[in-house]
């Protein structure tokens, strides 16, 4: 029997895979059927994919009045209407930044299986997402592929026994470049990602490491795991993508290709494990290398451990206070260097606020960017 699938964020980087990973699919055992996705801005994906499955229904979130032809709703409840009025077994949250919250929201209480790529939401609010999952009888399955990698690892050993937890990273495009040329790199180069083929946003935190920060804490968060038995080791070929060790002291690595329909493919079969049409990793004559970051070159990293330990309310404010940041960035109002000064900053005031409800999060969140904002315009 086929599973039926509603994609958030369809035009984006995850969105376009996981299209690619319903198509590969319709010929197998284990087919996909595309019921219902969702795109933002981009006119020319809701077409296109109202043609290649005319039975999917598309939801137009951005401004209403630009709403293509063929949308079965725009607007602001063109989300909520999408998730309530299609049947579907599983979503997949594409969604890029803090937007995406409100989405695994929606699914959860729509109580539809959640694969979520969308990170944000398990760092700003894993906890009551989580509530709200057990509540629902629904599955978060991680689609990140080093959090795909240990959700696979943990399922197979058993998380008992496991002592601590290992994410790898690029080391993104500047991993070799000579620190004090980081204050003049430009947006375009920080977006040429060695490895993975990703969204901007995504990809600028590639550079600084914010994208390692923030998957620390949706580490930690998703497998309850304090951040000192989390390591990060950057291995630029991204072929080892977790390891866990066990208590005995062995280490068990998940190893495959650096292509991200793979942790899509697996959170789409899941709890199943099915046949990938996407090939696998072959080690021969492959030299996988693995070294420590450096603290001056990825200080996002750090600051990312300090939020941790210091509690929920930072952890949201280290990932809004990264999005404002890295938009200003972007601009050109601040410099690749001063991302990381910006969220220093926007962290050294008292965040200790409750986080009891997700009005608590959206309070703490719009709290932090408004501090960030006057942050990165004092910088530049
Ligand atoms: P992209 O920027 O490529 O795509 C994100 C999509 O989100 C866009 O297509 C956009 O729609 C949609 N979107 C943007 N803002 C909103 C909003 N306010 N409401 C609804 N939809 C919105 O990002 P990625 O695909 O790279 O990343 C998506 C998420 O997955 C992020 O959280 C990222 O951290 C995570 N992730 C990505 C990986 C990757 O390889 N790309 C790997 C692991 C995790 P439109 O284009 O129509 O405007
Ligand atoms: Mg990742």
């Amino acid at each position: 029997m086929s599973k039926r699938v509603i994609v958030l964020g369809a035009a984006g980087s995850i969105g376009r895979q996981t299209l690619d990973v319903i198509r590969e699919r319709a010929a197998s055992d284990e087919k996909l059927e595309l019921v219902g996705f969702s795109v933002h801005s981009n006119c020319e994906t809701l077409r296109l994919l109202k043609h290649e499955f005319p039975h999917s229904r598309g939801a137009w979130t951005g401004e209403p009045s630009l709403a293509p032809e063929g949308a079965s709703w725009a607007g602001p409840e063109a989300l909520a209407r999408l998730l309530s009025e299609t049947e579907a077994d599983i979503v997949v949250n594409g969604i890029a930044g803090a937007a995406g919250l409100s989405a695994s929201i929606l699914v959860l209480q729509r109580s539809m299986h959640l694969a979520l790529a969308n990170k944000e939401s398990v760092v700003m609010g894993y906890r009551l997402l989580k509530k709200l999952a057990d509540e629902q009888r629904c599955n978060i399955i991680p689609v990140d592929s080093e959090h795909a990698g240990l959700f696979q690892l943990t399922q197979r050993i058993g998380r008992a026994i496991v002592s601590e937890l290992t994410i790898t990273a690029s080391g993104g495009p500047f991993r070799s470049l000579p620190i004090d040329q980081l204050s003049s790199v430009t947006p375009d180069d920080a977006c040429k990602h060695p490895v993975w083929k990703m969204g901007r946003k995504i990809s600028i935190d590639s550079a600084t490491m914010a994208n390692k920060g923030l998957e620390l804490i949706e580490a930690a968060r998703l497998f309850d795991m304090p951040q000192t038995r989390i390591r990060v080791l950057i291995h630029p070929q991204s072929y080892v993508h977790a390891m866990v060790r066990t208590l005995d002291g062995a280490l068990y690595a998940q190893i495959s290709k650096p292509d991200m329909r793979l942790p899509i493919h697996m959170a789409l079969s899941w709890p199943k494990t099915t046949a990938s049409p996407f090939g696998f990793a072959d080690l021969a004559g492959k030299n996988l290398e693995f070294y420590e970051p450096q603290k001056e070159r990825y200080p996002l990293l750090w600051i990312a451990r300090q939020a941790l330990d210091e509690g929920e309310a930072q952890c949201i404010v280290y990932n809004a206070a990264n999005e404002v940041a890295v938009e200003h960035f972007e601009k050109g109002s601040i410099r690749f260097t001063q991302i990381a000064s910006v969220v220093a900053r926007t962290l050294e005031r008292n965040w200790n606020l409750p986080v009891e409800s997700f009005e608590d999060i959206l309070h703490i969140d719009s709290m932090a960017r408004t501090i960030a904002a006057n942050n990165a315009e004092r910088s530049t």
